[in-house]
């Protein structure tokens, strides 16, 4: 298996693992409410911002992860490149 395949299944792991169920968060200490439809609960996700061609050249310290809220209503999704907080 390529280092590649392994590492992702770690993430996918890991992702797994932290899945509690829709939740609130706040982001820098302030309540998430979904911008469309004021909601406050939210799916937790995680989206690597990477390339293959940063991974490819090594530069692996200019690969960035983001998290996600998708609202549990309405279903917009919410990036953030900060650390966000459940609250709830
Ligand atoms: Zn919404």
């Amino acid at each position: 298996m390529s280092n590649g395949a392994k590492r992702f299944i770690k993430i996918f792991a890991k992702n797994y693992k932290q899945y509690k169920g829709p939740g609130s968060y706040s982001a820098n200490g302030v309540p998430v409410l979904c911008v469309h439809c004021h909601h406050d609960k939210f799916d937790l996700g995680h989206a690597q911002l990477n390339t293959a061609l940063f991974t490819f050249f090594n530069l692996d310290f200019a690969n960035r992860s983001a998290s996600t809220l998708t609202c549990g209503r309405c279903g917009f999704i919410h990036w953030f490149k900060k650390g966000i907080e459940r609250v709830y």
